[in-house]
């Protein structure tokens, strides 16, 4: 497809594997088996047994109609937050654990920040029986006690982070150098389309299961497949990319990524990467990142902790650059308020992510007959805290 990378792992001018020589063998060995293993029967065979009998897909697609009435026009809910494990991240962690058992890997390896890739990975390498090892910044420890916990429960060694802030940028270069020091037993498993090629182009495969069913499930429900607009929201861009996936080369499908504005985009407290980002090369691949003039990375803020990434996947960079993929962003607040209006109207509490995307319906202008398609990416169970405490304000 045109949108695929091209044989070093570039979609135009973003992506790559820039890495060092020791990870050369490993990322080698994933790249000159991914599409073969990916596309073999037997593969397919097992992810979609296990998308359907153990993560409950196909996700429904819902006509909103007391939220499509407010915005006057045609409102679907892509629901990827009634997934076992309460988001889309599981889709890419059963494809990946699947592909790690198929090259004979033992152990299993992640990052993570706020803890749910962690919880997602723990959770597969139960599934699978075998050892997950996720690393994640001490300070991030302290904060996400509740996701340590659950990985401790599937089995899992929460390693802290101890260099730098503390945060996932540290927790990832602890896990670089765990996949080093173990390249022979061990796989690296990556949670959004981030990270050295072929890693962007593989989770994205993974989670196009989402733009796959968004087709047919719409043209059994309008007799159309093509919806006018897909809302997504985007930290690294997994499941945005997997919501636009199966539409980019349909010109009619308007593409919407929601970045997270923080504080505001110019408040020096944001996660807002397309806006505020320039070129530059971030967890092995060159896309657009937030950093000072002399390359270091700055902190990103957002109230939800899965957009909180100072880069974006470089496939998201490129359709952004060529016109193809639209990027607006929306404030915490504005996404506080999307996560009440989708509760007060439709009864479902969205994740904070989410809840970005929600917010993205206001800043659009729909006409009455145009159908809009929201990626909803997970379930607020986790996000009560924040909720709670915004309620009572
Ligand atoms: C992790 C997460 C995200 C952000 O990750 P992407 O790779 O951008 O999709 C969004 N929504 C939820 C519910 C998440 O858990």
């Amino acid at each position: 497809m045109k949108h695929s990378p091209d044989e070093r792992g570039f979609f135009g001018k973003f992506g790559g594997a820039y890495i060092p020589e020791m990870l050369q063998a490993n990322i080698e060995e994933l790249r000159e088996n991914y599409l073969r293993i990916m596309n073999s029967e037997n593969f397919q065979q097992q992810f979609h047994k296990l998308m359907k009998d153990y993560v409950g897909r196909p996700s429904p697609l819902y006509y909103a109609s007391r939220l499509s009435q407010h915005y006057g026009t045609n409102i679907y809910l892509k629901r990827e937050d009634l997934n076992h494990t309460g988001s889309h991240k599981v889709n890419n962690t059963i494809g990946q654990i699947l592909l790690a058992k198929e090259l004979g890997k033992s152990r299993i390896i992640a990052e993570t920040g706020a803890g749910q890739h962690g919880v997602a990975t723990a959770t597969v390498c139960a599934l699978m029986g075998l050892q997950c090892v996720v690393y994640m910044g001490e300070t991030d420890v302290k904060r996400q006690m509740p996701n340590v916990l659950r990985m401790q429960m599937l089995g899992a060694t929460v390693v802290p982070a101890m260099s730098g802030n503390r945060t996932l940028k540290d927790a990832g270069n602890e896990a670089l150098r765990d996949w080093i020091s173990n390249p022979v037993d061990t796989y690296y498993l990556i949670g959004s389309v981030v990270g050295p090629h072929p890693f962007p182009d593989m989770v994205a495969r993974f989670q196009s299961i989402i733009s796959e069913e968004i087709r047919w499930q719409l043209k059994e429900q309008t007799g159309n497949g093509l919806p006018d607009y897909v809302l997504a929201c985007i930290g690294g861009g997994s499941n945005a990319m997997g919501a636009f996936y199966h539409f980019i080369e349909d010109p009619s499908v308007k593409l919407v990524a929601v970045e997270a504005a923080g504080l505001g985009v110019d408040s020096g407290e944001t996660a807002a990467s397309i806006a505020k980002g320039t070129e530059g090369v971030i967890q092995g691949a060159r896309t657009m990142l937030m950093q000072t003039d002399d390359g270091q990375i700055i902190e990103p803020y957002s109230i939800s902790a899965g957009l909180d990434y100072p880069g974006i996947g470089p496939a998201h960079a490129h359709l952004h650059d060529i016109g193809r993929e639209i990027v607006i962003d929306a404030t915490d607040k504005e996404a506080l308020d999307a996560a009440f209006q989708l509760t007060r109207l439709e009864g479902i509490i969205p994740a904070l992510e989410s809840a970005h995307a929600l917010a993205g319906l206001a800043k659009m202008k729909f006409k009455s007959d145009d159908v809009v398609v929201v990626n909803i990416s997970g379930r607020g169970d986790k996000d009560m805290d924040t909720y709670i405490k915004y309620m009572s304000k």
